[in-house]
């Protein structure tokens, strides 16, 4: 079968239809000819899925300064992440905020009519000290009004969209980044956008494990883009558990739900939170919330001793339960039959997000080494990248706000440069044969007997689970290894068993499959390097962070078998490492 080529020509093309792709394009639109292709319908991006808020130190509620949000930031980051990207994340805040509000967003008012703000853990006041109010949220559905809306603004300026087409591979021709080449999910077909800039934001890839809060679709293809590229990951060992997943679907309860007053309660009906955290109890860093309650489950405390524990909101009443989480109600109810007005919902640790990804510098250039060196006409922002504003553990709110403002920037960014390239360089010839190849070859399988892409992807996701979980150790790490080694190597044999190119899910579920078996090889493989604790990475065998030895991003590239690494040292320019205590 010789597959159709369809060409498309765009001065930008932005990958994924998040809130940092939306954004990148809406800035990109007011000037230059921007198109957009996502793997789902804009709207059902991951990011419609943010629950609880989006952090900036309005100071609406009660006095906040950049400078403490700064603070929080650096500290919940357990000091990897980068100091001048966080402080530009923190300083944006306040006008993507603003820009949001006047887009559109209908964030909940306070009874003057600022912008209302509710607590999340780990933000604090004057530096670690006092509680703070400082997520901006519209009930518990923020992110979904902050999707629509810009979603919305992108059609309203005539951003093309090219919905449910999947991007296989990027066009590069002396290093410089001309293109990509998608498969169009529906129609079948392969179609080359040729471009100046290609912005990637194509999400997070939390779903190489079992348990995990994030969508369908977030299963790291940016991540491959990159990887086939031979170009570099960053932190990749770095991956957060939400303390609040529904038990047995890993369907998040907001962070908003503690935010709000919420308990965590074990067997007992203790709140054990004070015997790790006494000072910030429920609300203290994920990182932390996660590690605790999986040490009550692993100590027997979980709920009749099962692999449970409760949240517990019943005391809130149902006037703030309908107001302010009416959307994590309707969770509870759908997926456990349990009414969290009047009963504690069973909880445990589910994976959440990823703080590692595509490194890039603070214009969001996609980085190719563990240099300054940036790929031209190559961009990243959002979930995917790692500008290194989360560091070892994100704080709750942060991430789409990380997405706003680098997603912004990054669209401001990319029309400088293509203000600055007149014309469009010439493509390779050559341009679709890599996408070519990897799609006539899944679809020549069809009707073989080899392995089917649900088998493999299942024991990638229960063993991720088993070894590279809330708790690590060099054996299972190890193991770890060595399964996605025989994983990958069982996925050179992997057969669909339909061959037609009309919405092919089984096609698009066997790409997916290569994307995480890669992305997965080189998180436990750098998790097995780390040896320290530090934010979401705990080795049970090398207790207590280490910053003699690993103070330092990884840097890793997938090379055939082999992962090569390389290091890099953190940007500190105002925090000098401490202990953490919360
Ligand atoms: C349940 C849940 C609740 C959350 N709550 C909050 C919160 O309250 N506050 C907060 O700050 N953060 C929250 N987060 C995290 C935050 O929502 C995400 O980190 C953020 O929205 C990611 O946005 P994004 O734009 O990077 O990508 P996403 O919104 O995940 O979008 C990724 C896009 O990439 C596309 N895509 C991927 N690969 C390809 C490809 N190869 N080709 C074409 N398209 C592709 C997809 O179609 C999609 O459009 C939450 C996360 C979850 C899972």
């Amino acid at each position: 079968m010789k597959l159709d080529v369809t060409y498309h020509k765009h001065d930008v093309v932005v990958v994924g239809a998040g809130i940092a792709g939306l954004y990148a394009a809406l800035k990109t639109s007011a000037e230059v000819d921007t198109a957009v292709i996502s793997k789902v319908y804009p709207t059902r991006s991951h990011s419609g899925a943010a629950q609880g808020g989006c952090a900036a130190s309005l100071g609406n509620v009660m006095e906040d300064h950049w400078e403490w949000h700064l603070y929080d930031t650096v500290r919940g980051s357990d000091f990897l992440g980068d100091q001048d990207a966080q402080e530009l994340l923190v300083r944006d805040a306040v006008p993507a905020m603003y820009e949001m509000e006047h887009l559109g967003v209908p964030f909940d008012r306070t009874e003057d009519g600022k912008i209302a703000q509710r607590p999340f853990g780990g933000h604090f006041g004057n530096f670690g000290k006092s509680p703070m109010s400082r997520s901006c949220f519209a009930a518990d559905r923020t992110g979904h009004a902050q999707l629509h809306c810009l979603y919305e603004q992108c059609l309203k300026h005539q951003v093309r969209f090219y919905n449910e087409f999947f991007g296989l591979s990027l066009i590069m021709e002396d290093g410089v980044c001309r293109g990509i080449v998608a498969w169009d999910m529906q129609r079948g077909g392969l179609h080359v956008f040729h471009a100046k800039a290609v912005h990637l934001a194509t999400g997070g890839h939390a779903r190489c494990w079992k348990i995990t809060s994030t969508a369908m679709a977030n299963t790291g293809d940016g991540l491959g883009l990159i990887m086939h590229q031979q170009l570099p990951l960053e932190d990749m060992e770095f991956v957060q558990f939400h303390p609040t997943g529904l038990w047995k679907h890993g369907i998040l309860v907001s962070e908003a739900a503690r935010g709000e007053g919420g308990y965590l309660l074990n067997d007992k009906g203790e709140r054990f939170m004070e015997t790790y955290a006494k000072a910030k109890m429920e609300l203290a860093p994920r990182d932390v919330v996660s590690r605790a309650a999986q040490t009550e489950i692993n100590d027997g405390r979980g709920i009749g001793g099962q692999d449970y524990l409760h949240i517990d909101l019943r005391h809130l009443g149902r006037e703030k339960i309908m107001t302010r989480l009416p959307q994590v109600r309707e969770l509870a109810l759908k997926f456990m039959n349990r009414d969290m007005i009047t009963d504690p919902i069973p909880i445990q640790p589910t994976a959440h997000y990823s703080m590692g990804g595509m490194p890039t510098n603070l214009d969001t250039q996609v980085l190719r080494d563990a240099g300054k060196d940036a790929v031209p006409g190559l961009y990243a922002s959002g979930e995917c990248a790692c500008v290194s504003v989360h560091g070892a553990n994100r704080l709750g709110t942060n991430s789409t706000l990380e997405c706003a403002v680098f997603g912004r920037r990054g669209g401001i960014k990319m029309l400088d440069y293509v203000r600055a390239h007149a014309g469009h360089e010439d493509l390779p010839g050559d341009a679709a044969d890599a996408a070519r190849e990897q799609v006539e070859h899944l679809l020549s399988t069809a009707g073989s007997n080899g392995v089917r892409p649900v088998e493999l992807r299942e024991r990638l996701q229960l063993s991720m689970g088993e070894n590279a979980g809330v708790f690590r150790s060099a054996e299972g790490l190890a193991r770890q290894v060595q399964i996605c080694q025989e994983l990958r190597q069982q996925y050179r044999n992997v057969t669909i068993e339909d061959g037609g190119t009309y919405a092919n899910s089984e096609l698009t579920e066997a790409i997916e499959l290569g994307n995480m078996l890669d992305y997965a090889y080189v998180i436990a493989h750098c998790a097995l390097q780390r040896t320290e604790c530090r934010g979401a990475h705990w080795r049970t065998d090398h207790p207590g962070r280490n910053d003699k030895e690993w103070h330092k991003h990884t840097m890793s590239w997938l090379e055939g078998d082999q992962i090569r690494l390389d290091y890099k040292p953190v940007v500190i320019t105002r925090f000098q490492p401490e202990e953490r205590k919360y």
